[in-house]
Parts: structure tokens; sequence; C-alpha cells
């Protein structure tokens, strides 16, 4: 199977999709991840990266599109895979189309959905808890402006293909999960 999650940041994405990811049993392919791992281990991509994460800010396709191509020839994503936060752009759309080619295309697209004061709330909590740079609540508010900019059309694209499906991302981990599994008919 070859999904794509979508969902404003603070909707549950990245929890659900490690849990989604294991039950089906296909890589879980995160760029935000990558991007972590690469600021971590002080890579000339992570120190580019950074620039624009602790802004709240799209890293530009030129670096991130790249990346998401030599992610996808890898083995393990042969028989499918998780992608979480690629694509966030129209542009990114297409090149992912480019990428996958029409035998190998997306089968689903699910949206997490979130009410905006409840995910603000919720990243605030996470700063508290894990410390990430990118979680002070002026970059979360930017964070979430951009995906109501850039990311949120991407839904009518998905829509108009038959692929997406809406699922409520408010409550707890493993409701949230049943919710999906049963779109996703698993
Ligand atoms: P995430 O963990 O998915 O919320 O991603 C954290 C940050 O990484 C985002 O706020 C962006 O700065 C960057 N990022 C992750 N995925 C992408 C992408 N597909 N395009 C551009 N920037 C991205």
């Amino acid at each position: 199977m070859r999904i794509l999650l979508m969902g404003p940041p603070g909707a549950g994405k990245g929890t659900q999709a490690v849990v989604l990811a294991d039950r089906l049993g296909v890589p879980h392919i995160s760029t935000g991840d990558i991007f972590r791992a690469n600021v971590a281990g002080g890579t000339p991509l992570g120190v580019e990266a950074k620039r624009y994460m602790d802004a709240g800010e799209y890293v530009p396709d030129s670096v991130t599109n790249d990346m998401v191509r030599d992610r996808l020839t890898h083995d393990d994503a042969k028989n499918g895979f998780l992608l979480d936060g690629y694509p966030r752009t129209l542009a990114q759309v297409s090149e992912l189309d480019s990428m996958l080619g029409q035998d190998a295309a997306l089968d689903r697209v699910v949206e997490l959905t979130a009410d905006t004061e409840e995910v603000v709330a919720r990243l605030l909590n996470r700063a508290l808890d894990q410390g990430r740079a990118d979680d002070t609540e002026d970059v979360i508010r930017r964070r979430l402006e951009v995906y109501a900019e850039q990311t949120a059309p991407l839904t009518a694209v998905y829509a108009d293909r038959g692929l997406l499906t809406q699922v409520d991302g408010m409550g707890a981990v493993d409701e949230v999960t049943g919710r999906i599994l049963a779109e996703l008919g698993v």
C-alpha cells in the first residue's frame, strides 16, 4: 500500500504515521524526520534545512524533492510506504507523481483534521516535552499559516482523484488509529 498521511502541524500525524506504518508493514517516510536527523548530524543538508525549519517555513523544493526521490529508491519502499509530510506544495505533488509513475501511484491519501486552537495547545505541550526549536508559539502559528496557504489546497487535488479520506484527528491516539484503519479497510 502506498499511502500519504496529511494534516496540519499538531494533528498527531507523526504519531499516527509510526503506528500505521508498523501495522501495515511498510516504511514510514517522514521528510521532517529526515531533516531533523540531518540537523542533528550537522550535515550540509541539515544546516540548509534548519534555517527554514526554525522559522516555520518550508525547506525549498530543490532540496526536498531530491531527498525524497532518493529515499523512494531504497529497497524497503518497493512494496509500499507511508509518506508523512511530503508532498506539501502543489509543485511537490507533480514531482511525486513523476517519481512514482502510473504503475506505482498513491493508493490513498488520509487527511487528519484538527481544530486550530487545539493543535496550538498540543504543540506548545510538545515543546515542553521535546524542546523542538520550531515549537514556539510564533513559529507554530506561522507553520499553521503556511499549511493553510500551501498544503491545504492539496486535499482538493487528491479529492478530485478520488483518493482522499478525511479522519478526525482529535481524541486518544488509539481511537484515531482505529478510525484511520477502518477508513483504509484494514
Ligand atoms: P514535520 O515534522 O513534518 O512537521 O516537518 C518539520 C519541518 O520540516 C517543516 O516545518 C518544514 O520546515 C520541513 N519540511 C518537512 N517536510 C517538508 C516538505 N515536504 N517540504 C518543505 N519543507 C518540509
